[in-house]
């Protein structure tokens, strides 16, 4: 049985679908002018994808010339996030996703890392999708370091990311704990260690759905949407 599984369309949609469809998914990609209660009510799960930033107003924050929202994205991700929270679907978050994953369940954003934090670690890497840009710690108790270590990256404890961002999270959503950090110490990935699955990182794993580096986060994901289907 392949759970439906709910991909929020970007401007790069087929390499989501062809790692959920890898790791046994059935991919349903959300329009942004839908209805994002109908959306969840037809899905097992949501996967957050990549793209523009989310309105710094939603977290409270002032604008930054670096800043360029996707009003349509935020006004169907935000409440569709909210809903699949409050139901307990599992959630995997993507790039721009952990982003809205973090600001819909409360917590705010770092409106644009090279003026906040500095150039020490390229975070917008050009060239190749798959271009390995830094390293990132993963924190050892997390279900991301258990999900990783299960594929083919034996050593979950250090895993190098591509990086396309140059936002992230700053004050972490309640509920949620940061289970991945890059050098300089911003955050790469959240997870709630209440939900049923909740993951967002802030790299592109759907981009190595060839080579099979996380292929174990989205065999999990998928897999939690299974059982979550099974009555
Ligand atoms: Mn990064």
């Amino acid at each position: 049985m392949r759970p439906r599984i709910g991909v929020t369309r970007c401007s790069a949609t087929d390499d989501y679908v062809a790692a959920v469809t890898k790791a046994g998914g059935e991919p349903v990609v959300l329009d942004h002018g839908g209805d994002p209660r109908r959306a969840v009510e037809a899905v097992a799960g949501v996967l957050l994808t990549g793209g523009a930033d989310v309105d710094p107003a939603s977290y409270g924050e002032r604008d930054h010339p670096s800043i360029q929202v996707d009003h349509a994205r935020d006004r169907f991700e935000l409440p569709l996030v909210r809903l699949a929270l409050d139901r307990d679907l599992p959630v995997l978050a993507i790039c721009r996703g952990i982003q809205v994953l973090n600001v819909a369940a409360g917590g705010t954003l770092i409106r644009d890392i090279p003026s906040d934090i500095g150039l020490a670690v390229t975070h917008a890497i050009a060239g190749s999708l798959t271009a390995l840009a830094h390293a990132v710690r993963i924190e050892p108790r997390s279900r991301l370091a258990a999900l990783l270590g299960a594929g083919p990256r034996r050593d979950a404890a250090e895993v190098l990311v591509n990086s396309r961002h140059h936002q992230a999270i700053k004050q972490v959503a309640s509920g949620f704990v940061s289970s991945a950090t890059a050098p300089d110490g911003v955050i790469e990935a959240i997870e709630r260690p209440d939900a049923r699955f909740c993951i967002g990182v802030q790299w592109h794993p759907e981009n190595f759905h060839e080579t099979g580096e996380f292929d174990g986060l989205f065999a999990g994901f998928v897999a939690a949407c299974r059982r979550g289907t099974v009555t």
